[in-house]
Order: structure tokens, then C-alpha cells, then sequence
């Protein structure tokens, strides 16, 4: 079965693999020496990191591999821990439509660390669909990879809780990437929640009503979170249909305090995000069903797999 899924994943590197090494595995290289990272150029930022485009390039001739590289914003102690276990989640992973780990890089002196990913040169959905013409066959391609991707994490027991399209990255115009799993939290066998503990600004747009009132995440919950990464494909990441700018739209400007009760307050009373130009009524119902009120009755990815399949026949 692991050998099914490896091959599913990776054909490519596995029959390069049998032909050069006989291992089932390619040898990753881990650890990366900063000496020889030449940058670049930046390639973006969000809450807590910034991720910047290197050469790795040891023999200084610029024959080379790109690299993505995080590091943290703010270089405190507490962040820092969290950026480690944001590499243990990557490291453990092996999907088509999960970025690749690569490798870290630290630097015991500063206490500094880097998480190496594959570079994808397209950066991140919500870069690259307000400035490409994407076909509404591909938007549904897109998110049902995306739902590959989530099935795969779910089958790992872990859940994500940050998905949105800025943390979806683009590979090119037929393969996406799930990217960012620094929020990501494993659920141990038997528990349905995690409970988050921390607090600081939290994508609040993007949250199931179960994780806004009582801050309880689990797989359902990225469900919801997925809805609201589909509507903002069908829109193309246009800002003016932005989750913020609806979800503000619906709330009057006034309540910009106290968002998440706000949000909560709507939420209670069935209000979603409005149904997308040209939305076809399939597509309408599954984002609806993955807004439900009750968990139990939303989707799971393996069924919404199924489902775009289904719809893009
Ligand atoms: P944060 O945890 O701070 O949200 P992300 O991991 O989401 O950081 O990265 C921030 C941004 O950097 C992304 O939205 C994307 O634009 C860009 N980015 C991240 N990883 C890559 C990558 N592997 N290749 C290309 N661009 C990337
Ligand atoms: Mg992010």
C-alpha cells in the first residue's frame, strides 16, 4: 500500500530511483550550510514568516538548485520552537500536492533556523489567479487537489487550520501545492479537537463557527476552512469579494472591533459568504454543505474527492 501511494506520488523520482540507486527513496539532502545559500529574491511574507528565493550552491560555478527558505519574522524563543515543529510536520510528509521539505539550516550560534522547501515558481494562489486567466475547469482541477492533498494530512491525523489560498502555492498552471503548516496540529487517535492555547491574530475570515466561539479545531473545521479557499478560487482572489471585505460588507464597518463575534453573530444566523459569478450549482451546494452549522454533516475531503471528480466529467 505505501509503495501504491509512493509511486501515485512521485513516479517520476521513484523510476529514476530503481534505475540509479535500487532504494526506494531518493536521498534527501537535510542539512543545508548557509554559506553557500546566494539569494535571490524575496518571495513573500505573511503572519509569522518570510520566505526568500536562494541558490544553493556549493561549488560556486551557479549550477545551483532554488530553494524557498523560511525563517521567522521575529526571531524570539517561543516563535522559534514553533518554526521547528512546522519542520517535523514537513518533514514527515510525501504528497503530490503538499510542498516538498528539503532540509533545515541552523545556525547554533544565533539560535536562528531555516526551513528549505522546493521553490514553486509561480508563488501562491493568491498571487497568481488575480493576474492569470484561469478557466473555471481549472479552479475545480485546483481544488480538488487541494482536497488530495488535505485527505492525504487528515490520513496523518493531522489538521491544518490555516488553509487559504495564500497558503496554497502554485507549482504551474495544472499542479497546486498545499504550502505553510506552521499552524498545523497533530490530533492524537480517539480525540476529535484541538484546542488551541495560543492567541495573537488568527485568520478569523477563514474559521469554522466551532473554532470561533470555542476555539475548538479539527478535521471538519479545515473542511470549512476549504470552502472558503474554493470561494476565494472562484472569485480569482479578487479583493473586492475577499472573505474580510464580505464578511465586513455584512457586518458594517462599525463592528471592525471584536471581529470574530461579530463574524459568530452572522455566522448564527446562517449568513455565508455570497455564491460567486458563474458558480455552477453543484459547486454552489458542495461550498454550502461545507458551511454547515453541525460538523457531522460536512463533507469530508475523501467525499468531496469524489465529488469534483464527478462534477468535472
Ligand atoms: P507564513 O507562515 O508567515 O504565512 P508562508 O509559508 O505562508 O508564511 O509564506 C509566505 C508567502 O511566501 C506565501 O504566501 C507565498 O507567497 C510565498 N512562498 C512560501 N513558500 C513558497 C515556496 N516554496 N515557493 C514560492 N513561494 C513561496
Ligand atoms: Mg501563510
Amino acid at each position: 500500500e505505501l509503495t501504491e501511494m509512493m509511486m501515485k506520488s512521485q513516479p517520476f523520482r521513484k523510476d529514476i530511483d530503481i534505475l540509479y540507486t535500487g532504494s526506494l527513496s531518493p536521498p534527501i539532502p537535510s542539512t543545508y550550510q548557509k554559506r553557500y545559500l546566494k539569494k535571490i529574491m524575496d518571495l513573500g511574507e505573511g503572519h509569522f514568516g518570510k520566505v526568500t528565493l536562494y541558490k544553493y550552491d556549493p561549488t560556486n560555478d551557479d549550477t545551483g538548485e532554488l530553494v524557498a527558505v523560511k525563517v521567522l519574522k521575529q526571531d524570539d524563543g517561543y516563535m522559534a520552537e514553533d518554526l521547528m515543529k512546522e519542520i517535523e510536520v514537513l518533514k514527515s510528509l510525501d504528497h503530490t500536492n503538499i510542498v516538498r521539505y528539503k532540509g533545515c539550516c541552523t545556525d547554533p550560534g544565533r539560535k536562528e533556523v531555516q526551513l528549505i522547501m522546493e521553490y514553486l515558481p509561480m508563488g501562491s494562489l493568491r498571487d497568481y489567479l488575480p493576474k492569470t486567466k484561469v478557466s473555471a475547469c481549472q479552479c475545480l482541477m485546483y481544488a480538488q487537489q487541494i482536497c488530495q492533498g488535505m485527505d492525504y494530512l487528515h490520513s496523518k491525523r493531522y489538521v491544518h487550520r490555516d488553509l487559504a489560498a495564500r497558503n496554497i502555492l502554485v507549482e504551474n498552471n495544472s499542479l497546486v501545492k498545499i504550502g505553510d503548516f506552521g499552524l498545523t496540529k497533530y490530533i492524537p487517535e480517539g480525540d476529535i479537537y484541538y484546542r488551541i492555547r495560543e492567541g495573537g491574530d488568527s485568520p478569523v475570515f477563514w474559521y469554522a463557527i466551532e473554532c470561533l466561539k470555542d476555539n475548538k479545531f479539527s478535521f471538519a473545521s479545515d473542511v470549512w476552512s476549504f470552502g472558503v479557499t474554493l470561494y476565494e478560487i472562484l472569485t480569482r482572489c479578487d479583493n473586492r469579494q475577499s472573505p474580510p471585505t464580505k464578511f465586513y460588507e455584512m457586518m458594517g464597518k462599525a463592528q471592525e472591533q471584536m471581529t470574530a463575534m461579530a463574524i459568530v453573530d452572522l455566522l448564527m444566523k446562517n449568513r455565508r459568504l455570497p455564491c460567486p459569478r458563474d458558480c455552477p450549482h453543484e459547486v454552489r451546494l458542495l461550498m454550502e454543505q461545507c458551511w454547515l452549522e453541525d460538523q457531522g454533516k460536512r463533507p469530508s475531503f475523501e467525499n468531496l474527492i469524489v465529488r469534483f471528480e464527478a462534477i468535472r466529467r
